[in-house]
């Protein structure tokens, strides 16, 4: 292999590059993204840079190492538009043409949005640094925020927003936000939570559309209701970001379709991080993840099969996610499923730590953590061996 082209300059995309100077390859190494920025880290966005603990400049990668010993060829600014597997090349919105041997797709996800037919300002998604210098700006001068769909980053900006003294009504179409996937009982403690610091939920219907002149003054919900907010926060999911990729042989489906070497129906074309959706070994079945922790290990595993395809081992992660609101770190491992029970090991309320095991015929299948992060990280690592519940029981408690 001579030259791998990375596409997407954010986590995923580093990583990669990271991982192959790392696993000793010396060629060319092309990495190209569409931002304006160098590679920055997108978990602070609605944390710590929302709620103005830390300059927006801290959430660059690799701010002290630099670029230098990547010896990188690092387009930014730059979109990819279109890939021909048959000749080998990207094409890039600047008029560039760029040769690959191996290609590496970490294009990521955008987020979904709200139809606004009168184009009022007022609303917000949170995926990139433009977006949450755009929303502070507007926040400087707001009382009320809405935050449409009570998801993680929804709460997290819920969170913030409360740390910064506003008012904030969160809206769901479901009763119990993120019960699909933390189960009714722990979406309970987490809403609870954020009523005790002072958010106002609407749930139960969704949003029918945003009235106001000019600016958005009032979200309506399809049963009637309305809020009043001076700002909106939409975050209710993401699209995988494939346009670029739809005249390629690349297979697409709800996402870039790849195996448990991370590679795409195109042999030496791989898929990594939020825009993956990858065949899990041990799950038997496809999955697209967008977590952290996952589109770095995506990375590493793609990077092994590129420089050892015979002794790449498969990829079967355990899925792991964290998420800070308010004092809670909040931590998950694992595949939760709709009929899993949930088993409470560790519970104290004044430190709000917590630690629940979900199980199903008696075997271990997630756990959820507040507050708990050494335990959580054990509790990864027995669910990797495939434990059963009577282990984490004895482990942790009741
Ligand atoms: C606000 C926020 C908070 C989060 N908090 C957490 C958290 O607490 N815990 C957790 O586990 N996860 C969290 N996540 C998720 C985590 O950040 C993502 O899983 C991770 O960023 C995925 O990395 P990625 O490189 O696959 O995709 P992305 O970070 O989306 O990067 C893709 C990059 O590719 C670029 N791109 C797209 N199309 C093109 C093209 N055609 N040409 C060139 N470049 C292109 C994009 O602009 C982007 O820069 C959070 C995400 C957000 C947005």
């Amino acid at each position: 292999v001579q030259s791998v082209v990375v596409v997407g300059a954010s986590l995923a995309g580093l990583r990669t590059v990271e991982a192959l100077r790392r696993r000793g390859f010396t060629g060319e190494l092309i990495l190209v993204g569409n931002e304006g920025y160098p590679p920055y880290d997108r978990p602070p966005l609605s944390k710590q840079v929302l709620c103005g603990d830390w300059e927006a400049d801290k959430t660059r990668f690799r701010q002290k190492q630099g670029y230098d010993e990547l010896d990188l060829d690092l387009r930014l600014g730059c979109a990819a538009t279109r890939v021909d597997t048959d000749a080998r090349l990207v094409a890039l919105d600047d008029g560039t043409d760029l040769n690959y041997d191996r290609l590496v797709i970490a294009t990521g996800a955008t987020p979904r949005r709200l139809p606004n037919p009168d184009g009022l300002s007022g609303i917000h998604v949170l995926r990139g640094l433009d977006d949450v210098m755009a929303l502070q700006q507007e926040l400087s001068d707001a009382q009320h925020v809405a935050v449409v769909g009570a998801g993680f980053i929804g709460l997290e900006v819920a969170s913030s927003c409360r740390k910064l003294g506003l008012a904030v009504t969160a809206i769901d179409p479901l009763q119990l936000p993120l019960s699909p996937v933390l189960g009714d009982e722990m979406a309970r403690e987490l809403m609870e939570l954020h009523v005790a610091q002072g958010v106002r939920f609407e749930t139960g219907a969704g949003v029918a559309g945003f009235a106001g002149e000019r600016t958005v003054q009032r979200v309506e919900l399809s049963d009637g209701r309305a809020v009043e907010p001076d700002v909106v926060v939409v975050g209710i999911g993401v699209t995988p970001n494939v346009q670029w990729l739809r005249d390629s042989r690349i297979e697409l489906d709800n996402g870039v379709l790849c195996d448990a070497h991370c590679e795409t129906s195109v042999p030496g074309v791989y898929a990594v991080g939020d825009v993956a959706n990858f065949h899990h070994a041990t799950q038997g079945k496809h999955m697209r993840i967008e977590h952290w922790t996952h589109a770095v290990e995506m990375a590493n595993a793609a990077v092994e099969h590129m420089i050892d395809p015979a002794g790449a081992a498969p990829f079967a992660p355990v899925p792991y996610f964290w998420s800070d609101q308010y004092n809670v770190k909040l931590q998950f491992a694992g595949m939760r499923s709709a009929d899993d029970e949930v088993r409470v090991l560790m519970r104290d309320p004044e430190k709000h730590r917590l630690l629940a095991a979900y199980h199903r015929d008696g075997a271990l299948t997630a756990v959820l953590a507040w507050n708990r992060p050494a335990q959580l990280i054990q509790c990864r690592r027995m669910l990797g061996e495939g434990a059963q519940l009577s282990a984490a029981v004895e482990a942790f408690g009741s």
